[in-house]
């Protein structure tokens, strides 16, 4: 079974949100698809966040 990667809503905590992503606080940001937050900047940044991503992948129909 796979999990579906949850947005981060902007209102989360910045230094919980980089837990949860996996990186430093200062390299958190907002996605420019559904402001929810990302690993933008950095090293290994993802501007498009993983359930943005995940939604592209998945086609429904
Ligand atoms: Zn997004």
């Amino acid at each position: 079974m796979e999990e579906k990667p949850r947005r981060i809503d902007p209102a989360t905590d910045r230094a919980a949100a980089a837990q949860l992503l996996g990186c430093p606080p200062d390299e958190v940001g907002y996605c420019p698809r559904c402001q929810g937050l990302t690993h933008r900047y950095g090293r290994g940044a993802q501007v498009i966040c993983a359930a943005c991503r995940a939604a592209e992948t998945a086609s429904p129909d």
